[in-house]
């Protein structure tokens, strides 16, 4: 017979492993991944299936949500004629860095993408299915893709008539998103003079709820591409590589930058935010 001290024991020992139990129980689930991960991981896992190449083809607009020169067969696309003389974006822009950049930088670009495709099905693409897909390219199709296209964005989306501020619906959409036109320069200044190295900023419209966001890619990237952190449709492009500014403003991109506001050509960009809601 077990005396009553082994009996408090063993009562003692089990209220102790119920009440662990218990415990245990009632514990909240961990709201961050055991791997000390935070938050930002779990959206990073949903991101890359949107980054999955059928995926990607899926949830973009018809079109891209591009204007009508892009739905062409990439194989049948021209070099595009810049809307200006070189002189014209003169005193934000000056002429050599035109000239340079639309004439040396921009054609090769073309070029070196044309050859690139050159009798492969990629000439039977649009561009927009063949950016959807990019990661499953070569970096050869990839830089040159997108060195052709960023920059016919960029030089369609300044004007010497440009500066000022957007209207209408686009003006509404952006202070909805960013709360003021000031709020949203800020926000795309911040993009394009952190973006280290060579790269381009963006303002796009969200593929899957249409929304005005702000974001920044290495290289010649864009947002329509597979690999972007968050796809969309650009509507501005601005091309923040030093030959784009090196000339006239040395090191100084924060200037160049600041007076890019002067020569955007809003009406482009509206045509373009338009272009992109449509389904
Ligand atoms: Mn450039």
């Amino acid at each position: 017979m077990k005396s009553k001290k082994q009996i408090s024991l063993f009562v003692a020992v089990l209220a102790i492993i119920v009440n662990t139990a218990i415990a245990q129980e009632v514990k909240p689930r961990p709201t961050k991944p055991e791997n000390g991960g935070s938050l930002k991981t779990i959206t990073d896992v949903s991101g890359s299936s949107q980054n999955d190449p059928q995926m990607a083809m899926k949830r973009m607009p018809i079109g891209g949500g591009l204007s009508e020169e892009w739905s062409v067969y990439s194989g049948e696309l021209k070099f595009q004629e810049l809307p200006y003389s070189y002189d014209a974006l003169e005193p934000v822009i000056d002429k050599m860095t035109v000239e340079i950049h639309y004439n040396r930088h921009h054609r090769s670009y073309y070029n070196n993408f044309m050859n690139a495709i050159k009798e492969t099905e990629l000439t039977k693409m649009p561009i927009y299915h063949i950016f959807a897909q990019i990661s499953e390219f070569s970096d050869a199709v990839r830089n040159n893709s997108g060195g052709y296209f960023n920059h016919a964005l960029y030089w369609d989306n300044l004007s010497p008539k440009g500066g000022g501020e957007p209207k209408g619906e686009l003006a509404e959409s952006i202070i909805k998103q960013f709360g003021s036109f000031k709020d949203f320069t800020d926000k795309f200044n911040t993009a394009a003079k952190t973006r280290f190295g060579s790269g381009w900023a963006w303002l796009s419209v969200d593929f899957t709820n249409g929304e005005l966001f702000i974001s920044s890619t290495a290289n010649q990237d864009n947002p329509l591409m597979n690999n972007a952190e968050r796809m969309g449709v650009p509507i501005l492009a601005l091309d923040v590589w030093e030959h784009a500014y090196y000339l006239n403003y040395q090191n100084k991109r924060a200037d160049y930058i600041e007076a890019f506001w002067k020569i955007v050509n809003w009406e482009m960009v509206e045509k373009r935010f338009k272009q992109a809601q449509k389904k």
